[in-house]
C-alpha cells in the first residue's frame, strides 16, 4: 500500500503527499485528495496534518486514508503531527530582540519535547559599534552555551539560508516568532516560488494579513517540511506544573539535582545549588530572571482558575 504524509486537511478531504521509497515525498507530483475510512470516525480518530499515512488509491485519482502510523508529537496550535523541529525567529531589530518571549518559547518547547533552533533574523539591520558592544554576539554565547543552536539569517542578503535549509531537511518544523520579525520572508526566500504574503505587502493593500484557518504544510524539496502557521501562538502557562518550570531550564538541571531540599523552587530555599550557580555567573541573569517571573506569572494564573 502506498505510503504519504498529510499536507493539508480540508473540507474533509486529507491531501497525502505520496513517499517514494526511502520516504523521501515527491514534492514534483501532486498531492491526492483522500477521504478517510469510516472506521477512524467511529473509533475517534483524526487524521492531522503532518500524518504519515497508509492510502489506496480509488477510481477517479482519489484515494482512501487507510490507516495513520503511530505519532512521534502532536502539537495542538497549530494542530500538526509529527513535528520535531522549532524554529524560533527572533530579529535583531525592529522588532528588538525579546529575551524574554525567547525564554518562554524555549519552556513551551522544551515541554513539548522538540527540538528547537534560534534563528536571529535581519542579520543585515546589525550595527556592532552602535551601543558599543555586540549584543546580538552576546545573546548567540549565552544560548550556545546553554547547549541550543543559534544562527544568524538574512531575508535581504541571504546570509544563513542555505545552513537552515540544511536544519530542515527531513523533518517536520514549525516556525514561531512575534509577528513582524520575519518568518513569510524566510519562508518565501527558502521555497522557490512561494509567494507568502509579508506584512509589507499587506500594508500596501491596505489590510490585514489574511489569517488561514487550516494549517498546511510547505514542502521544502528536501524532504522537510514547514508549517505554514506560526507554532505556539498562545502562550499560556496552563499546561505546565509549577515543579515542572525549572526542567524547561535545560542549565538548571545539572544544579538542581544538588539543591539540598527536594522539591527546591530555587527561589529562597537554603543550599540552593541553581540560586548559587546564577550567583556565581553560571547561569545567564536574564535566564534566571525570567524563570522568577514566569514561575510568579503561573501561580497567579493557576490562582484565578
Ligand atoms: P512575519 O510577520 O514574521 O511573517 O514578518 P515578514 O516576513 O512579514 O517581515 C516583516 C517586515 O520585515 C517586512 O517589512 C519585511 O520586508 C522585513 N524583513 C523581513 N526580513 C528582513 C531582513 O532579513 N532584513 C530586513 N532589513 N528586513 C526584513
Ligand atoms: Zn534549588
Amino acid at each position: 500500500m502506498p505510503e504519504g504524509i498529510i499536507v493539508k486537511a480540508l473540507s474533509g478531504y486529507y491531501y497525502v503527499m505520496p513517499l517514494e521509497d526511502g520516504g523521501v515525498p515527491s514534492v514534483e507530483g501532486s498531492a491526492v485528495q483522500c477521504r478517510a475510512r469510516g472506521v477512524f470516525k467511529k473509533k475517534g480518530i483524526s487524521p492531522l496534518v503532518g500524518d504519515r499515512v497508509d492510502y489506496v488509491l480509488t477510481e477517479n485519482g482519489e484515494g482512501t486514508v487507510d490507516r495513520i502510523h503511530a505519532r512521534e508529537t502532536e502539537l495542538i496550535r497549530p494542530p500538526v503531527a509529527n513535528v520535531n523541529l522549532a524554529v524560533l525567529l527572533f530579529s535583531v531589530k525592529e522588532p528588538d530582540m525579546n529575551l524574554n518571549l525567547l525564554d518562554k518559547f524555549l519552556v513551551h518547547i522544551e515541554q513539548a519535547g522538540l527540538d528547537a533552533l534560534i534563528v536571529l533574523t535581519k542579520q543585515d539591520l546589525a550595527d556592532p559599534e552602535a551601543d558599543g558592544r555586540d549584543t546580538v554576539a552576546d545573546v548567540k554565547a549565552m544560548y550556545r552555551q546553554i547547549g541550543y543552536e543559534v544562527i544568524s539569517t538574512s531575508s535581504r542578503t541571504g546570509e544563513g539560508s542555505e545552513l537552515l535549509k540544511e536544519r530542515l531537511a527531513g523533518r517536520i518544523s514549525v516556525f514561531s516568532g512575534q509577528s513582524g520579525v520575519g518568518k513569510s520572508s524566510m519562508l518565501n526566500a527558502l521555497v522557490p516560488g512561494l509567494s507568502l504574503e509579508t506584512s509589507e505587502i499587506s500594508m500596501r493593500l491596505g489590510r490585514g494579513r489574511h489569517t488561514t484557518r487550516h494549517v498546511e504544510l510547505i514542502p521544502l524539496h528536501n524532504g522537510g517540511f514547514v508549517a505554514d502557521t506560526p507554532g505556539f501562538s498562545q502562550l499560556d502557562f496552563l499546561e505546565i506544573g509549577v515543579e515542572e518550570l525549572s526542567t524547561c531550564f535545560r542549565e538548571f538541571a545539572q544544579y538542581a539535582d544538588e539543591c539540598k531540599f527536594r522539591g527546591c523552587t530555587h527561589t529562597h530555599e537554603p543550599g540552593c545549588r541553581v540560586i548559587a550557580a546564577k550567583e556565581d555567573g553560571l547561569i545567564a541573569e536574564s535566564r534566571y530572571r525570567h524563570y522568577e517571573q514566569f514561575l510568579n506569572e503561573m501561580k497567579e494564573k493557576k490562582r484565578r482558575y
